[in-house]
């Protein structure tokens, strides 16, 4: 039977090591922290239950794709969903992600664009055919791809978010409302940009287990160790074995696990200094990854036990996306995760209600709400005061959550007064739980640069042996991402092995 080691529990480990043992190799998960799920996992606090970063599973292909991964990998037992609705607010317009198409909806509130919105339409249906044949492959008949595709691709490879949209629209409220709802980055890659807004309208309502991300977690590890395999916690990979230029083994605790293959699901950075050594990666690489991948920037989250249901406070359990002003979205995201990160009045917030919709989140009569922002990792400085002064870094902290507990109450006035617990994580506490580089909340900073060279991380021209999986083994982030990405490189280790019956799931996922 062949050895696999994954390195870390967070989802894309979980689920490729799970899609592996399902095939019968001998799987061994090493986890660092003392709880399984990296940003899946849940924090307990005074009878609170709060999910740590994931609070949505994306709309209606989400929760049928995670059903259907756990199906394929043999789980009987799929999650219990509950639902709840996405809100956009930009400035005064109020979109709901779960009504209409976004260009529907665009030509509704904007009827004087029509012209622009349409040719805008057409031009992401076409670019998303061409990525839709790119992705399937050989499934989706590639023969179909043509010469005006190519030259289409060619057009669009370098092009940034922002080039794209403002050689469309002249109206700023429609640049920033399109930014708005498919959570863009400013500077961000046009492609990752076409599959989000594709993407935006989420169906009737999104989805999350019941239990929080976690219990997928839960489910994949209860079927991991069904199969034979482990999970073992509080087990860090401090280093990976190299024999020949190939990766053959992991130490953890001083001991040597040795491996077939060895999937690392966690930071890049990490994986290449601390784990296989600089030494080891082919220079071109290594170049390359040092001066065109960044991290993507992290957040500034404050979860909030409160001491009324939320509907008895005559709210609804929903989440809403706000951006106070409607012209400038673009420029203010922009000056939130640039060069020095600080908050200021226009500042994105994200405000999530939906967990009070899960049973299992509150104490009867009570409620949560979670509100978080983009931030960089040098936000307010933080990082340099924590080890410096730590009473300074926490009144910090807590100015910095108080401010977005005040803007909250725009929506939901009087909230403060209900306030029983708070927890706040600074992009440091991200960093480290889960050891992503600078608290990144989805791998890398999705940028045209990282498009153009993101092939050089195929497994084979990093280290032999080696594979990356979650949002630091693709170009994208969150769960349905990082799950797709772990079906591939379970596919890619089946192949190696000449192995015919792989998943072959990339054919059933269209976001
Ligand atoms: C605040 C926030 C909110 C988010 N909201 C959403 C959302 O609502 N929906 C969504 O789909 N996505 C969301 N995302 C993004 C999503 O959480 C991630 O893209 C996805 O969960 C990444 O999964 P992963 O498996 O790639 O890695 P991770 O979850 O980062 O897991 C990596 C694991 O590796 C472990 N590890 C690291 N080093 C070692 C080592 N040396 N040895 C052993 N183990 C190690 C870590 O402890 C961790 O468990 C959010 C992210 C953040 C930060």
């Amino acid at each position: 039977m062949k050895k696999i080691v994954v390195i870390g529990s967070g989802i894309s480990g979980m689920t490729c090591a799970c899609a592996l043992a399902n095939k019968g190799y001998d799987v061994t998960v090493l986890e660092k922290h003392s709880v399984a799920g990296g940003y899946c996992q849940s924090f307990s606090r005074k009878g609170f239950r709060f999910a740590a970063a994931v609070h949505r599973i994306g709309g209606i292909h989400g929760r049928n794709s995670v059903d259907g991964i756990l199906s394929a990998l043999g789980v009987k037992e799929l999650p219990e969903w509950y639902t709840f609705h996405e809100n956009v607010q930009v400035g005064d317009i109020n979109f709901n992600m779960c009504n209409s198409s976004a260009a529907d909806s665009l030509r509704e509130l904007f009827p004087e664009d029509k012209e622009d919105i349409d040719r805008f339409e057409a031009e992401v249906d076409r670019i998303n055919s061409i990525l839709d044949i790119i992705d399937k492959g050989a499934n989706a008949g590639i023969s179909k791809f043509s010469l005006t595709d190519l030259k289409v691709l060619d057009k669009y490879r370098k092009m940034s978010v922002d080039q794209f949209l403002r050689g469309i629209f002249t109206n700023e409220k429609i640049i920033s409302l399109l930014v708005a709802i498919s959570d863009a980055m400013p500077g961000g890659a046009l492609f990752a940009f076409i599959r989000m807004v594709s993407f935006a309208n989420c169906g009737e309502e999104t989805y999350q287990p019941v239990g929080g991300a976690g219990a997928i977690i839960d489910l994949l590890r209860k079927r991991i160790e069904e199969l034979g395999g482990r999970v073992l916690l509080n087990s860090p990979a401090e280093r990976i074995i190299m024999e020949n230029g190939r990766a053959v083994g992991v130490v953890c605790k001083g001991e040597i696990l040795r491996a077939d293959y060895i999937v690392s699901n966690c930071d890049l950075g990490f994986t290449i200094r601390e784990l296989v050594g600089e030494e080891n990666v082919p220079q071109r690489v290594l170049e390359k990854i040092n001066t065109k991948f960044t991290e993507s920037p992290s957040c500034f989250s404050v979860w909030i036990g409160l001491d009324k249901d939320i509907k008895s406070l005559g709210y609804e359990p929903k989440n809403i996306s706000y951006y106070p002003d409607a012209m400038s979205v673009l420029d203010d995201k922009a000056k939130l995760i640039g060069e020095h990160s600080v908050q200021r009045e226009n500042d994105f917030l994200l405000i999530s209600l939906s967990a009070n919709n899960d049973p299992t989140a509150c104490p009867e009569g009570k409620g949560q709400m979670m509100l978080g922002m983009l931030v960089n990792w040098d936000f307010e400085d933080m990082y340099k005061l924590r080890d410096t002064d730590r009473k300074l870094y926490r009144e910090k902290k807590k100015a910095a959550a108080m401010n977005l507990v005040r803007k909250a109450e725009r929506f939901f006035p009087g909230i403060s007064e209900h306030i029983e617990v708070m927890e706040i994580a600074s992009p440091v506490t991200f960093q480290r739980y889960t050891g992503n580089s600078k608290g990144a909340f989805g791998g890398y900073k999705c940028t045209p640069e990282l498009v153009e060279n993101f092939s050089l991380l195929d497994c084979r021209q990093l280290v032999d042996g080696l594979f990356l999986t979650g949002h630091w083994g693709g170009v994208g982030d969150g769960v349905i991402f990082t799950t797709d990405v772990a079906m591939r490189v379970a596919d890619k280790i089946l192949r190696c092995d000449h192995i015919e019956e792989i998943y072959d799931f990339s054919k059933n996922h269209s976001a």
